[in-house]
């Protein structure tokens, strides 16, 4: 098959995966094997012009940048942290919701005009401090934020709160919104203009499932 006959879609590791997989088989894609199972990190699937590629979930906006994924599914948080040219966003897949906040010890009222931040989203982090006048001391980490206040390393840290209990378990609370986070279908540009006759039924497909999945939800 001619390259500008395939498609392949960059999809993100872990629970970002767990809620895409749903939305591709409404969509008419399913992978041959268990994606979730196998050790393998490229699958066929049931339409032979596509295949799925399964990353790191920082690694999808690369691999779709460079255009050898064609397509891929990425959270906005990954998106905001990692700016990548010849991208664009057509789809809000409403899935792996959450929130982009700031945290820090419950009670604790952190120093009004700098502080020490630790995060792994060193850039967002730099950004929203800048544009609410605080000078932020930013000390990147690779997880475990929670930890950073709790060691004295930070007065406050930068992370993705779902349910807040990670938070609570540890003594944390959230303070402000900086982000509503949720997945995103994103393309590589050049292949929406050379490849729009495969890539449009795929992502209008995904469209309809989305909107299926938001009127469900709505009813129960
Ligand atoms: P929670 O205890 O439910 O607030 O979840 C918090 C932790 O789960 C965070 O530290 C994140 O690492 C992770 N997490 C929750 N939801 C997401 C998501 N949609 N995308 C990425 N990580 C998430």
């Amino acid at each position: 098959m001619q390259q500008q006959d395939s498609m392949v879609i960059a999809l993100s590791k872990g629970r970002i995966l767990d809620d895409t997989l749903p939305l591709l088989a409404q969509a008419g894609i399913e992978p041959q094997d268990d994606i979730r199972k196998s050790r393998k990190l490229i699958f066929d699937t049931n339409r032979p012009e596509v295949r799925l590629v399964v990353l790191r979930a920082t690694d999808v906006p690369t691999y779709v940048s460079y255009g050898v994924a064609d397509l891929g599914v990425s959270g906005k948080d990954v998106l905001l942290e990692n700016a990548a040219e010849n991208l664009c966003e057509p789809l809000d897949l409403e899935i792996a919701k959450c929130r982009l906040m700031t945290a820090g010890i419950k009670g604790h009222v952190p120093p009004r005009r700098r502080r020490r931040v630790a995060t792994k989203f060193v850039n967002v982090a730099r950004q929203y401090y800048a544009a609410n006048g605080v000078q932020a001391d930013l000390i990147k980490l690779y997880g475990g934020m929670e930890l950073a206040p709790l060691m004295g390393l930070a007065e406050e840290i930068v992370d993705i709160v779902d349910t807040g209990n990670t938070l609570k378990a540890n003594g944390l609370e959230a303070r402000e919104l900086i982000a509503d986070i949720s997945s995103r279908l994103i393309a590589n540009q050049a292949a929406m203009k050379m490849k729009y006759r495969i890539l449009a039924p795929v992502i209008e497909g995904l469209e309809q499932a989305v909107v299926a999945r938001r009127r469900q939800e709505t009813a129960t």
